[in-house]
């Protein structure tokens, strides 16, 4: 018996754990996850009767002999022994790097908002019927990687997406999707560990490797109480894990702002890139709300200048 297992990236958001539920369903393949759920997709898996997925150390364990990827590409966001398998599909919405395959392969990337935006095309492209609870994850997914489509990520695809998922799922967008965010922002009964760690990701820019996490929160202050804590934890990290600079985005939700705490590095990259001080280890960024479009890009660029 072939078996074929889909999952997403480590430290799972929303989208990753949803998608490898819709692309399962639709391909006939069992969803699997690489780490535990945060809070907004435990919500959502509530709402939709969905059970939590079974989280694997590495694809080996698992018997399968075929292995699909969403909302993911990047070997150091897979599965630990990925390299020793052959992927046979991706389905995708990030940059396509530090990938290759020895086979042909279903590769389905496109520059959206969310993977689920994907999926819902393949299923309409392949006229299978979309479950009402698998719609209703679907749209969380595109909810929560949009911010309810305040994100510049959003495209008019998305929004068409959402709509018809909502449709399938019988739900209020706008009521279920603040919900959905805020059970996210539950932020007091975690640790600084736990902030810093939830989505994180590092990247390469220039010779320095910088740790870029976000949290989403209803108040940015409540956050910046925690400063020195977190700051204390942010040093540790850098100093175990070699990383030249972290930054920690805070997302106000609501306002679609945000505030960063920096701790290490060059923090005139920062001011140069955004155009504004870094003053008490904090800087502000009126209207930020992407890693992906708003930062990344911009820091890049200043450590490349
Ligand atoms: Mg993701
Ligand atoms: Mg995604
Ligand atoms: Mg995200």
């Amino acid at each position: 018996m072939s078996k074929t297992i889909v999952f997403g990236h480590q430290n799972p958001d929303t989208d990753t754990i949803t998608a490898a539920i819709s692309l399962a369903h639709l391909i006939g393949a069992e969803p699997v996850a690489l780490g535990a759920t945060n809070e907004e997709t435990q919500y959502a898996l509530k709402e939709f009767g969905h059970a939590e997925l079974p989280i694997i150390k590495n694809i080996a364990e698992t018997g399968a002999d075929s292995v699909w990827l969403v909302d993911h590409n990047e070997a150091q966001q897979s599965a630990a022994d990925i390299k020793d398998f052959d992927v046979a599909g991706v389905v995708d919405h990030h940059r396509i790097a530090n990938f290759e395959t020895a086979n042909p392969l279903f590769y389905r990337a496109e520059p959206v908002g969310c993977t689920n935006t994907i999926i819902h095309k393949l299923y309409v492209e392949r006229g299978v019927e979309i479950p009402a609870n698998i719609a209703g994850l679907m749209l969380s997914a595109i909810i929560s990687d949009t911010l309810l489509f305040k994100s510049p990520t959003t495209t008019e695809e998305d929004i068409k997406a959402a709509h018809a998922l909502a449709a399938i799922a019988n739900v209020n967008i706008e009521l279920y999707g603040l919900e959905l965010l805020k059970a996210g922002t539950n932020l007091a009964a975690k640790t600084e560990s736990e902030l810093l760690n939830s989505d994180v990701k590092s990247f390469p820019m220039g010779d320095q490797t910088i740790r870029i996490g976000q949290v989403n929160t209803v108040s940015i202050p409540e956050v910046l109480d925690r400063k020195a804590a977190l700051i204390a934890e942010m040093e540790k990290e850098n100093a175990a894990n070699g990383f030249d600079q972290f930054i920690l985005i805070i997302t106000d939700i609501l306002e679609s702002n945000s505030e960063a705490i920096v701790v290490g590095g060059d923090t005139s990259k920062i001011e140069s890139a955004f155009n504004t001080p870094v003053n008490a280890d904090v800087v502000v960024l009126p209207g930020v709300v992407s890693r992906k479009k708003q930062v990344v890009p911009q820091l890049t660029d200043a450590y490349n200048a």
